[in-house]
């Protein structure tokens, strides 16, 4: 497996790549990878000639007072975790030569990107869609992986894809839980044991919404508040939303079909999102 650091190696490489009709799988993270992040790895491995893994703590990303200085970084343990895995490519540039001094070009989707996490996190979506989009360029990949975890993010990606007409699939594979029922996320180490407990109210609330719905509850403003009830007050909430899954706008009534709920919370100082797309049968 190679690490590659600088932006022209790896266009280098992947261009040589294409030439030679290999098919590039891409997983982009932000690193100190757990088991959501292999599973996509693995689902690349399955399916393409090439698997390259991206490891960037986004600044973009990040706002004022967010965790970007202390988001975990590991690249020893990554590196050896992704090996294991059969990556091919590490890639793993340093900001300062992915966003040179004087930067300023960004990729925006528009109202997608302001909904949920957009209205607590204004300019986050920007940086991701900025991110991917370079991320995109420099590793030219056939397919690239998302996780359902970051619901918001894999639809907003897919706009960008669909409407900049870059000819990259997009696949987003299902939110990798602990047993418990708790996403796993990075941001997870933030957490200490008796945290831990709390944050597996967040998935707890989400079933709780499913299964009134499931039930025949149609009321939205009753599922919302009986959802809250399993959060509150252990978990802050930032927002809990049953919505559209194609315009993640709050909806008013629930008829068949796919609902999205998502939830974002603070556990402590920690901010989590979860979510769960429901199905109400005819
Ligand atoms: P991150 O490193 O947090 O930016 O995540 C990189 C990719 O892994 C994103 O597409 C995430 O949606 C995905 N991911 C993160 N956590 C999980 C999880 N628990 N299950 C599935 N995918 C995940």
């Amino acid at each position: 497996m190679r690490i590659i650091k600088e932006i022209w190696e790896m266009q280098t490489i992947s261009k040589q790549l294409r030439q030679s009709k290999k098919t590039i799988g891409f997983v982009p993270t932000m690193g100190a990878l757990h088991p959501g992040h292999m599973s996509l790895i693995k689902k690349a491995r399955r399916d393409c000639n090439t698997v390259i893994v991206s490891i960037f703590v986004n600044p973009l990303q990040f706002g004022p007072g967010e965790d970007y200085e202390q988001y975990p970084k590991d690249m020893e343990r990554d590196c050896s975790l992704a090996r294991e895995e059969g990556v091919d490519l590490v890639f793993a540039p340093d900001h300062h030569s992915f966003y040179p001094q004087g930067y300023s070009t960004h990729v925006e989707v528009g109202d997608l990107g302001d909904a949920l996490c957009g209205e607590a996190r204004p300019g986050h979506f920007r940086g991701v869609t900025t991110v991917v989009a370079k991320l995109f360029n420099v590793v030219r990949p056939n397919v690239a992986y998302f996780g359902q975890k970051d619901y918001q993010q894999s639809l907003i990606i897919r706009k960008m894809v669909d409407e900049l007409a870059m000819d990259i699939e997009i696949e987003v594979l299902p939110i990798v839980r602990r047993r418990d029922g708790l996403a796993l996320s990075s941001r997870n180490a933030y957490l200490d044991k008796e945290q831990i407990r709390t944050a597996r109210l967040l998935y707890q609330s989400l079933k709780k919404a499913q299964e009134l719905i499931l039930n025949g509850e149609r009321e939205i403003s009753s599922i919302l508040s009986q959802s809250r009830e399993v959060l509150e007050p252990m978990v802050q909430i930032d927002y809990l939303s049953i919505c559209d899954y194609h315009t993640l706008q709050p909806l008013t009534q629930l008829d068949s079909g796919k609902v999205l709920i998502a939830l974002a919370g603070f556990v402590g100082k920690t901010r989590l999102i979860d979510n769960i797309l429901v199905d109400i049968p005819k």
